[in-house]
């Protein structure tokens, strides 16, 4: 052989061992290290920092150990805060904080998808679906308030709830599932012009080939079929509070496992999931300590649902959780350096299911004090758990008696009206654990943001909510 020549295939030789190498090493290199594959997003809506403390501490004095009871989410190794105010105030509705986390955008309060000069946002969603990721949005209350909506909607009116259920039949949203598809005559709006009932709001979802249902079984297994899993036909509009749940009545948590079911069976490429925990603002509007605690705790199981998941996928996947906004400016210590959660072990039913209870007992004519006073007795545990004072017993009595004087007067919540008598009897039931509330709508305080999993730490450096949904888009690889 001449020389030339075993030059030339030793040259040839070397180039195909560099290339084996190479092929070599790319093969070990994974291909994406910080894309997960599955993504979940938890907004507690209304969820400020003491109502994640509180609940630490209602659940160690419940477990009998007193002090503090750290929720899972507490324990990620991500703990953050961001600023949430919107475009129009320092403190957001759930529509312009809602777009904030969905689309990376503040908006004007009431806005829904779109920015303060009418643009239309592109959302997680979006992203998602372009990346190829499956969509699941759970919550419950209905699915077109302010938060779901805020991942398929665009309008200035967050109250166009019809508008909301078109968006959302023209959507990518896969799964879908809430207590109800809000009416258009609940709220009044400008741009509600034509009454349309909830019932034709489910034909127009039927109409346009999605599976309705509100069996959340029958909704997990559904395969091929985008579905709809609400609980359209029932009077209320929102699930009931986890402190009133009667046995059999659906929960976050049945819609959040059916979310995960129905995406685990019907896409082999990844999902984005969102799940709100609504109702915990709501308990929030009403001031009432123990049911906004009881739907922490709930929002927490279905974050345990995501965390065992993570484990069966555990290089794939990133649980982001957050808050909207604050509801209520709760603040644990009132009266002296200290919270007393015993006072609160004796409420047995929420705010509204009490107010609930007082007017049934008006209708049937019952008019004397200590009737209403064993009602209070036996469902928050006033007098015999919590000390009641002259005063307070002098004011409980004054409203007992406008009840039949001014034809039962009402304090008035976003959602949900008490009886005034209720609204003072937990609130003293409060006080008497040296808890106060500020405010009956939104605070602008600071929200958390917690996460684990693949991208965790490129949340370190969020520092308002807009920031958050960037991230995760940028995690997908995609852009907002
Ligand atoms: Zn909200």
């Amino acid at each position: 052989m001449k020389k030339q020549t075993r030059v030339i295939i030793g040259l040839l030789l070397s180039v195909i061992s560099l290339c084996f190498s190479i092929l070599i090493i790319t093969d070990t290199i994974p291909t994406s290290p910080k894309k997960p594959k599955y993504i979940f997003y938890f907004i507690g809506d209304g969820m400020g920092l003491n109502h994640i403390l509180g609940t630490e501490q209602y659940n160690a004095e419940k477990s009998g150990k007193g002090g503090i009871e750290l929720l899972n989410f507490s324990k990620f190794p991500i703990r953050n805060f961001v600023t949430n105010h919107s475009a129009s105030t320092l403190v957001a509705d759930s529509a312009a904080a809602g777009t904030a986390l969905a689309t990376g955008c503040k908006t004007t309060n009431t806005y829904i998808g779109i920015d303060s000069e009418n643009r239309e946002l592109r959302s997680l969603t979006d992203v998602a679906s372009d990346e190829g990721y499956m969509v699941g949005l759970v919550t419950n209350v209905g699915i077109n308030h302010a938060t779901p909506s805020s991942f398929y909607g665009h309008t200035s009116d967050r109250f166009a709830f019809p508008k909301l259920i078109d968006d959302y039949i023209n959507s990518d949203v896969a799964f879908i599932a809430g207590a109800t598809l809000i009416d258009a005559k609940r709220v009044k709006s400008a741009t509600n012009t034509k009454i349309i009932s909830t019932a034709e709001l489910a034909e127009r979802v039927r109409n346009a080939g999605i599976h309705l249902t509100s069996n959340a079984e029958e909704a997990g297994n559904i395969v091929g079929n985008r579905v709809a899993l609400v609980e359209y036909d029932k009077k209320n509009k929102t699930l009931p509070y986890v402190l009133d749940r009667k046995g059999g009545e659906p929960s976050l948590i049945d819609y959040t496992k059916a979310a995960i079911n129905y995406l685990s069976n019907n896409t082999k490429d990844g999902f984005f999931l969102m799940v709100e925990g609504g109702k915990l603002d709501y308990a929030s509007h009403e001031q009432d300590a123990v049911a906004t605690f009881l739907e922490v705790n709930e929002f927490a199981a279905t974050i345990d649902l995501a965390l065992a998941f993570a484990k069966q996928h555990p290089k794939e996947t990133l649980i982001v959780v957050t808050s909207d906004h604050e509801t209520g400016g709760m603040s644990l210590g009132y009266d002296n350096y200290e919270v007393r959660m015993n006072m609160l072990m004796g409420q047995k039913a929420s705010s509204i299911e009490l107010t609930r209870i007082v007017q049934d007992m008006r209708a049937e004519g019952k008019r004397n004090w200590n009737e209403y006073k064993q009602v209070l007795n036996d469902y928050l545990g006033l007098w015999s758990l919590v000390p009641v004072s002259k005063e307070e017993e002098a004011l409980l009595r004054r409203d007992f008696y406008d009840i039949f004087l001014k034809y039962g007067p009402m304090v008035s919540g976003l959602y949900n009206n008490s009886e005034v008598l209720v609204y003072d009897a937990v609130r003293i039931l409060n006080r008497a654990a040296s808890i106060e509330w500020t405010s009956m709508l939104h605070t602008g305080l600071y929200t958390p943001i917690f996460a684990i999993g693949i991208g965790e730490r490129e949340f370190i450096d969020c520092r308002d909510q807009t920031d958050i949904p960037k991230v995760i888009a940028d995690l997908m690889g995609g852009e907002l």
